[in-house]
């Protein structure tokens, strides 16, 4: 006979660490669908070369380590490998792609917001997160990428 042993899962609390990770992988799956043709191909805004999607990188103009815009639509778009590490985000296109798209005023907006000290905590996060799930069921009905 053999006795059953049920043991009680632990409802494991989100970790800061945990939910940055989820949050960059979910913004990171928007940013490089939201650009993308009908047959899954994005373009990279620096150099233009093609790639399916699940290939490109999330490229951010102002950077990752800017935690008030990391994970922000308006500063993040698809950047091919070559340009976002081998050409180290290769700034210089990047910013007029940028200056092409948005307003002198919006890019101002942009750079004092990404100087904004931001303190993660769980509760932030969670509400981030929240958000980005929302951005990315959007990406989908909204098709390409539109100026
Ligand atoms: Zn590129």
């Amino acid at each position: 006979m053999t006795v059953k042993v049920t043991r009680k899962k632990k409802q494991r609390k989100p970790t800061v660490k945990a939910l940055k990770a989820k949050i960059d992988k979910t913004f990171s799956d928007y940013i490089r669908q939201r650009g993308m043709d009908e047959k899954g191909m994005a373009t990279c805004v620096c150099c233009g070369t093609q790639y399916p999607w699940q290939r490109i990188q999330c490229g951010h103009y102002c950077r990752r380590v800017h935690l008030a815009t990391r994970w922000s639509e308006v500063n993040c778009f698809p950047v091919c490998y070559a340009c976002n590490v081998l050409r180290r985000g290769n700034y210089a296109s990047m910013a007029v792609f940028m200056y092409d798209r948005f307003s002198k005023k919006q890019m101002t907006q942009l750079v004092a917001l990404s100087q904004q000290k931001v303190k993660l905590t769980v509760p932030y996060l969670l509400g981030v997160l929240e958000r980005v799930r929302k951005l990315s069921v959007q990406s989908i009905a909204n098709g390409p990428l539109k100026k």
